[in-house]
């Protein structure tokens, strides 16, 4: 054969190839019949639910995909989204039929087997029956053991049920998927070690406990109520300035959260017989972070406990222009004001300064859901990530004169 002809043979069988791909990829036989896979796409229906997805608009998104589904009932990624729609409509049992149904074809690859479990596994969890989607959400993984999503719900889902130990091996495991400690994986796997923590403490380990408060800390240095309850630990052993010490490294180590130590070593400090040490830290941290008002707030409170109600007044107003809606420093005014005898001047001077605030009970918001709450707190109820909340400030906006809703991150 001569190379010319054996090319032309190589590029006959190639372009032979390609035909009977491009065929293959358009055609499909099915129960014994050739079926053009391209009529979903020119069905409107297919179109318009697509549409209707991504517009939010679920019932209509539910109506035309039932079309295009009956026109083409082979088409498996159809099915699995609208499985996924009624479960987001609460119509759990019905995504549970769908899914189930797509489970018991007998053509599917291992990919798509894994992933309609997956929805399975959602739609239990959905629906709160925790053992069968432990169980569905298992089983991926031992179709696709690298399955982020499945792993990341399993985890979720032994957080539910308080078994820390288990979510922890989890997010492990998905720490090393991720590559290296990403500092969501980190803080994730703080949080957990600090619940471990606290689960040895009330069984009463307290040696335990402490370890476990001190590795939290280790994996993430920003665990905020790990340094409070190895403190808490510590304190509870008998061991006054070691818990201190815990609560101080806190105040280095997240100077925003800084607060959470406050009235703790306040306490400690005095009961060690150096209340002088609170008014130092207050100072250093106002001096650190000139808007910051928690510590001239701290202050306040320390100093109108030893009956210097005039100081205290000056540090709270010095507080309100950072914070003018802050209702913790209007009520510690007024009971300021009237350790004062409600001073006149005093009184007027104060108005003065707050006369545009607007006051309002809840200054803390989840970044990831936008629920709302008076606390800070380390797991959001509603959608359950960990440590999203930020402090929620009005202000005003730069260049108009109305207020404007701003979070402070
Ligand atoms: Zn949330």
């Amino acid at each position: 054969m001569t190379t010319e002809m054996y090319l032309l043979a190589v590029l006959l069988a190639l372009l032979l190839g390609l035909a009977v791909g491009k065929g293959w990829e358009r055609y499909k036989l099915r129960d014994g019949r050739w079926i053009d896979r391209r009529r979903l796409r020119e069905t409107p229906h297919y179109m318009l639910g697509l549409n209707f997805l991504v517009d939010g608009q679920v019932d209509q998104a539910i109506e035309e995909l039932t079309h295009a589904a009956s026109t083409d009932t082979d088409a498996l990624e159809i099915q699995m989204i609208l499985g996924n729609l009624y479960r987001e409509k609460g119509q759990v049992g019905r995504a549970v039929n769908v899914h189930q149904l797509l489970l018991q074809r007998p053509d599917l690859t291992k990919l798509e087997h894994a992933y309609v479990l997956l929805c399975l596994g959602l739609d239990f969890r959905h629906g709160g029956f925790v053992d069968r989607a432990l169980e569905a959400f298992q089983e991926v993984l031992q179709l696709d053991p690298r399955n982020r999503y499945a792993l990341v719900n399993l985890q979720k889902l032994y957080e539910d049920q308080h078994q820390w130990g288990e979510a922890l091996r989890l997010r492990e495991q998905i720490a090393k998927i991720d590559s290296g400690l990403r500092q969501n994986d980190r803080q994730i796997l703080g949080f957990l070690r600090n619940e471990i923590g606290s689960a040895q403490e009330r069984t009463g380990d307290a040696a335990g406990a402490a370890r476990t408060f001190a590795g939290a800390i280790d994996v993430d240095a920003r665990t905020v109520p790990a340094y409070l309850n190895l403190g808490d630990v510590r304190e509870r052993q008998g061991n006054l300035p070691g818990a201190v010490e815990a609560w101080e490294r806190l105040i280095e180590a997240v100077p925003d959260h800084a607060y959470f130590a406050f009235d703790r070593l306040e306490r400690a400090y005095r009961t060690l017989g150096t209340p002088h040490r609170f008014v130092d830290l207050c100072g250093r941290l106002i001096e650190r972070d000139p808007p910051g008002w928690r510590p001239r707030l701290a202050l306040a409170r320390h100093l109108g406990a030893a009956g210097q109600h005039r100081a205290a007044f000056d540090r709270l107003l010095d507080a309100l222009p950072h914070h003018p809606h802050g209702l913790a420093i209007h009520q510690q005014v007024w009971e300021t004001l009237a350790a004062l005898g409600f001073d006149a001047g005093l009184i007027r001077h104060y108005v003065e300064l707050t006369r545009e605030a607007v006051f309002y009970l809840d200054p803390h918001v989840c970044r990831r859901c936008r629920y709302r709450s008076t606390e800070l707190l380390w797991q959001c109820p509603q959608c359950h990530e960990w440590n999203t909340f930020v402090e929620e400030r009005i202000a005003r906006a730069k260049d108009t004169a109305g207020a404007t809703d701003a979070v402070s991150s």
